[in-house]
């Protein structure tokens, strides 16, 4: 579903990402985490090309991001993403902030947008909130709101990008429930996080990065056993 092959950017003389490699199969769920200041943000805003990289190629469902032909907004409509700040529109009721996409982006009528968006809220347990405004719901709602709101789009993947790191820590598994039932349900996921219980339970593949490169790409069973790398390791140390 997703092949990242020798990417590498720079700001300036800075290079942020080093030769990454790596690929998610459809239907695998990949936990990305490492240092501050590793890439990790970098790395999966490249993937949706949020961010241009220099070198290297990233192929989205047989969509090259990298290519200048290539339809960014077409391609960002079928990615889903999911920020650390939930990023939802203030001045919108929680339904409106789940059909403007739909209907601006893939031409739906606003009743079949209302009628998904509503579908979704339910799923993700606030159907009661639909007429409320962002400010009104807590951290940990608005953010199950901002899961909503992607999933509303179809997706043919989702990227998170440190998704419950602004909450509060009661609010935090209410967020991972949601995730850890897109991955049963067989959602393609890379998700930048620190919850290493979730990478536990949940992940296929746990990616480390330092300093921009990929210094291990492991099943979360060696991961977690065996980490390679003494950065992992002293990483792990400290989280764990
Ligand atoms: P965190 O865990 O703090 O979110 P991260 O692993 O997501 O960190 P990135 O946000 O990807 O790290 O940043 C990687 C590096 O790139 C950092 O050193 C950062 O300072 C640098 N960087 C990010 N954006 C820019 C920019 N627009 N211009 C210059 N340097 C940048
Ligand atoms: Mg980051």
């Amino acid at each position: 579903m997703i092949q990242i092959a020798n990417v590498s950017k720079h700001y300036g003389s800075f290079q942020v990402l080093k030769e990454c490699t790596t690929s998610v199969a459809k239907g695998e769920v990949i936990v990305v985490c490492g240092p501050s200041g590793s890439g990790k943000s970098t790395l999966i805003k490249c993937v949706n090309g949020l961010e241009p990289f220099q070198s290297g190629e990233i192929i989205v469902d047989g969509t090259s991001v990298g290519d200048p032909k290539t339809n960014l907004s077409k391609l960002r409509a079928r990615v889903g993403m999911v920020f650390q700040n939930f990023e939802l529109f203030p001045h919108m009721s929680i339904t409106q902030n789940l059909a403007i996409a739909q209907v601006k982006v893939l031409g739906r009528s606003q009743d079949e947008a209302m009628d998904k968006g509503l579908k979704l809220l339910d799923r993700v347990g606030l159907k009661a909130h639909a007429a409320k405004y962002p400010g009104q719901l807590s951290g940990g709602q608005q953010q199950r709101v901002a899961i909503a709101r992607a999933l509303a789009m179809d997706p043919i993947c989702m990227l998170f990008d440190e998704p419950t790191s602004a909450l509060d820590p009661e609010m935090v598994n209410e967020v991972l429930d949601v995730m850890t039932e897109l991955a049963h349900e067989g959602m393609t996921m890379m998700c930048v996080t620190h919850e290493m219980g979730f990478a536990k339970r949940v992940a296929d593949r746990v990616i480390f990065m330092d300093q921009g490169a990929i210094v291990e790409d492991d099943s979360k069973e060696t991961f977690f056993a065996n980490p390679r790398s003494q950065r992992a390791q002293h990483f792990l140390a400290k989280i764990l």
